[in-house]
């Protein structure tokens, strides 16, 4: 008694697992896909045990269409690959089998097992393997969340609850498994995933688990950049990118992330200006329209390139000269914490890059802009900008008449002259002119 009751205290005891048949809990067999079901039927049919696990219940439970569907079984992964058609096992670190039907993947993955006292680990605590295999009640507890470690059998409609995560879907809590700070300190993106999935599901996180947060951000420096990108990218795409930043500034938590939000929030222009962009894209993200992660990276960081590129033109640098100074400054900063990819920065470079071409509305160079490959993710940029009383709204009003005209409302729309390319000539030959802008309406007007 005292033994289980010490056990339980300090986290070491599952318990007794509860299992909770569906007419209390209200999900049904049919409400998983087709391929889920065969999935877990055909390894139950070769005497394996399988289950759907983790976030694909949990959302099942609350009444959320899953993204993706996980299944942990005892079976091995190379007992799992010859019973299906098309899978594949993947993984070194840790070998599971993704399991093709059309267009979906489902990932079957064998009960492991966290043992916390051989995992290999860094200077923080930091796990960097832990490859054993292990039964369910194992599996479960090596899971972040107790709402994420319910275990839904097909077979008999039952969920299995090592860790009441019944009762904290019910209560509408995130409630870490274990010792919060342990576990923080063995994976510190739990940290972020708190707050990505407390916003999408609109939990509170436990004041226990949420104590030692603050205090242990810092820990997510030790996490290598691609895998705080990776979350990083779906908590962005999650159509609650708003509410998690929000959350993530109000933990101290953004500062591994994004270690300039800070600055950015506190100007009220770059506020307004990452609050609409924020918005806008969990609005498409709710309506299932694309985002581009390159837009969103840019907004986000658009304020730390206004004021590096107005700091540099300061110093007596041309415009354009300045405003490639300030991107190269600003991505070289922010990826060595966030691992941006190539692919996304070169886009971002592209859309800022076009920014001050808005300005230009005479001669051919408006005709050049709508040619411009990454002119429509710049013109909604710009839009952006507009809408938070960066740029006046006159500009985006023209920009937005002048792609929609014909050819002769074009010509008609064309302003004169005034500081056209004559006097760019003149200016460039006459080198060190201390104003040194090619044309002064591309000034930021941040
Ligand atoms: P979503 O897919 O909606 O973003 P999820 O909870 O399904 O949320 P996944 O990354 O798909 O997130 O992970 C699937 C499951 O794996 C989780 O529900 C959880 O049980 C477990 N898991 C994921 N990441 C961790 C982690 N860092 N530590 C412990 N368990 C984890
Ligand atoms: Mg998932």
């Amino acid at each position: 008694m005292i033994k289980k009751f010490i056990r339980r205290v300090f986290g070491l005891d599952s318990g007794t697992p509860q299992r909770v048949p569906a007419r209390t809990h209200g999900v049904t067999r049919e409400q998983l896909p087709a391929y889920a079901l065969k999935v877990c039927d055909a390894l139950r049919g070769a005497g394996f045990s399988a289950y759907v696990v983790g976030g694909a219940v949990r959302d099942l439970l609350l009444g959320i269409p899953p993204k993706d569907y996980d299944v942990a079984t005892d079976a091995r992964p190379e007992q799992v690959k010859p019973l299906f058609r098309r899978a594949l096992i993947i993984g070194r670190r840790f070998r599971l089998v993704h399991v093709m039907f059309g267009q979906e993947t489902i990932e079957v993955s064998t009960f492991r097992a966290a043992d916390a006292a051989a995992a290999e680990k860094d200077q923080h605590g930091r796990v960097l393997r832990d490859n054993v295999f292990g039964s369910i009640e194992e599996d479960a507890r090596r899971r972040d969340f107790t709402v994420n470690a319910l275990y839904y059998d097909p077979a008999t409609e039952e969920v299995i609850d090592f860790h009441g995560g019944l009762a904290d879907l019910k209560k509408r809590l995130m409630r870490v498994i274990g010792d919060p700070e342990t576990r923080f300190h063995e994976d510190p993106v739990r940290m972020l995933r708190a707050v990505r999935l407390a916003a999408k599901l609109g939990l509170t996180i436990e004041a226990k688990t949420r104590a030692p947060i603050r205090g242990l951000a810092p820990l997510i420096d030790s996490v290598p950049a691609a895998r705080v990108f990776d979350e990083m990218l779906k908590l962005l795409l999650s159509g609650h990118a708003s509410a998690c930043l929000r959350q993530l500034r109000a933990e101290g938590l953004h500062k591994g992330v994004l270690p300039l939000l800070d600055v950015i929030l506190d100007q009220p222009l770059g506020e307004r200006f990452v609050t609409l962009a924020l918005a806008q894209t969990d609005e498409r993200v709710r309506t299932d329209r694309p985002v581009s992660p390159a837009f969103l990276f840019a907004a986000l960081l658009w304020h730390e390139v206004l004021a590096a590129w107005k700091a540099n033109q300061a110093t007596g640098e041309r415009t354009l000269p300045a405003l490639e100074q300030a991107m190269d400054t600003v991505l070289e900063a922010q990826c060595e914490k966030l691992a941006i990819t190539r692919k996304l920065t070169a886009t971002m470079r592209e859309v800022w890059a076009l920014q001050p071409r808005f300005e230009q509305r005479s001669g051919s160079r408006p005709f050049r802009l709508l040619e411009a490959e990454r002119f429509r993710m710049a013109y909604d940029f710009l839009a952006l900008r507009a809408a938070s009383g960066e740029v006046p709204e006159e500009i985006e009003a023209w920009w937005r008449s002048f792609q929609a005209a014909d050819a002769d409302t074009r010509a008609e729309m064309l302003l004169p002259e005034s500081a056209g390319p004559k006097k760019r000539r003149r200016r460039r030959r006459r080198k060190g002119a201390p104003d040194g802008a090619p044309d002064a309406s591309a000034e930021p007007a941040a």
